[in-house]
């Protein structure tokens, strides 16, 4: 028959760099498929993931592979911000987060002007759904978290769980009709009506308008959570892709541990080489998690309480505050011994510190993208969430995958107290120490880094998941254009 073009997907992606990154990855890897890619986004986000972008266009250069475009919109004036920032890093009202969400005007310029076969646009960014049908172009919602997490956050918006739980804010609440027993405290819930009933509509928006679209893309992998797998598309009959870990599986060819290292990165990597197999804990809470003075200064007791060497990473997210305000008596000396510890200030190189052979271990806030790409390592976990859905992902490396060690053992620290310093400590000695609990969990880590890497190679399940996709588009395609010839 007649030679297809390729599939054509535009993608776009939520203004952070935890929603940027996994899908400049799942770009690079469904070019790698064969579908031309084209990211929609603005000047400063757009520098975030270049490099990733280049290095797949380079590694297909002569493959074959469809090139990744970004298209580069300005960004929209929505007032108060500094100039330059143009970030989720930056939102810090409620008020310039809602404004992100009128973004719309460039991107139905694009949908017009360009009629790719298929958006991935982020579960965020609900009003694209119908601006995609619109046009008829089919959407798919991109979910930059675990399913378990989805499970949870559509189990609160269905049964609303919180109008007959007591008011007080330390109340555990159950959440229904879940796989496993999932409980929260109320302050911890990231949704309470009571509260902010404007962000439960918002939810109760994200959710409905992923649920008319054409499916749901998961950065997730089926061997990783397979009851929620099972709840998520059997019981709740979803139409869900789960096609990570899309790190993993744009690696090769993307490269993004392969970026231009900054000295301190380099440096990094080299006093990493001197360390023992599994030895070092590798410190980092995300992109947008600052810690304040008081939670720095704890955790550099911990660090040095602990015995164990460690990476870490300071003012990835807001410039941190001076070491004036915070290192603890004795820490200065420590760090000047040099063997002990290592400080990154700004942008690590986290995925090649993960599969750094000396790390053993990863102090996290558990953002998705970062349990991820643990599990993806076989670096188990110190779990430290503070909000949202890292409170699920906890649940899912702790409780169900038993990869990791809590360090606030469910309390909710964010509302109120700061975790100590020997609290930190006998976690990372918990998780790194000989101990058959240790030993427990390092084997299971090293378990599911291989179910991983399954998952992402040729036949796996992620891979067959791209695959079907791919099928399903093509097919609408196909129906379409005959519909639109009658
Ligand atoms: N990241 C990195 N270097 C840093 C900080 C973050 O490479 O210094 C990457 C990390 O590998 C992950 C992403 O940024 O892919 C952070 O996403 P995550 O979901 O873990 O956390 P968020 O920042 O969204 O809270």
């Amino acid at each position: 028959g007649e030679q297809q073009p390729p599939l054509h997907i535009l993608f776009f992606p939520f203004l952070a760099p935890g929603h940027l990154i996994p899908i400049a990855d799942m770009a690079a890897l469904f070019a790698a498929r064969g579908i031309r890619c084209t990211i929609l986004t603005t000047t400063v986000n757009a520098a975030i993931i270049r490099s990733t972008v280049d290095h797949a266009n380079d590694a297909s250069h002569g493959t074959g592979c469809p090139a990744i475009n970004i298209s580069v919109v300005p960004f929209p004036d929505i007032g108060g911000l500094p100039p330059g920032v143009e970030n989720g890093m930056a939102l810090k009202s409620d008020v310039d987060r809602e404004r992100f969400f009128e973004a719309a005007q460039p991107f139905e310029r694009f949908l017009v002007d360009n009629c790719p076969d298929a958006v991935v646009s982020d579960s965020f960014w609900h009003w694209s759904a119908d601006a995609a049908a619109e046009h008829g172009v089919p959407r798919l919602a991109f979910l930059g978290t675990s399913m378990l997490a989805r499970s949870c956050t559509e189990s609160m918006l269905r049964n609303n769980p919180l109008e007959a739980a007591p008011d007080d804010l330390d109340a555990l609440v159950l959440l229904p009709g879940l796989p496993h027993r999932v409980q929260l405290r109320r302050s911890q819930m990231m949704i309470d009506p009571a509260k902010r009933p404007d962000h439960w509509a918002l939810f109760q928006s994200i959710n409905a308008a992923d649920q008319r679209s054409f499916g749901e893309v998961f950065n997730s992998f089926h061997a990783l959570e397979p009851d929620y797998v099972e709840h998520y598309q059997r019981a709740l009959g979803r139409r869900a892709w789960l096609v990570g870990p899309v790190a993993l599986a744009s690696k090769d060819m993307a490269g993004r541990g392969t970026d231009a290292l900054s000295p301190d990165a380099n440096s990094c990597l080299r006093w990493l080489d001197t360390k023992p197999a599994g030895s070092v804990v590798y410190v980092s809470f995300g992109t947008l998690t600052s810690s304040s003075p008081a939670e720095m200064r704890e955790l550099a007791r911990g660090l040095a309480l602990s015995g164990v060497d460690f990476v870490w990473v300071i003012g990835a997210a807001t410039p941190a505050p001076d070491s004036s305000e915070w290192m603890p008596g004795g820490f200065a000396e420590l760090m000047a011994r040099g063997d002990r510890g290592f400080i990154i200030r700004g942008w690590a190189p986290q995925l090649l510190i993960l599969d750094h052979p000396a790390v053993g271990g990863f102090l996290t806030h558990c953002g998705w993208n970062s349990t991820l790409e643990a599990v993806s390592a076989g670096v188990p976990m110190v779990t430290w969430p503070r909000y949202a859905d890292q409170l699920h992902n906890e649940q899912l490396a702790v409780e169900v995958l038993r990869v990791g060690v809590s360090v606030t053992g469910g309390k909710d620290y964010a509302s109120s107290g700061v975790v100590m310093g020997e609290a930190i400590a006998e976690s990372i000695v918990r998780l790194m120490g000989n101990s058959d609990e240790g030993d427990a969990i390092r084997e299971k880590a090293r378990e599911l880094c291989m179910k991983a890497r399954c998952a992402v190679e040729n036949g796996g399940s992620s891979y067959n998941d791209v695959g079907s996709l791919m099928d399903e588009l093509m097919a609408r395609r196909t129906a379409y254009r005959n519909a639109v010839k009658v």
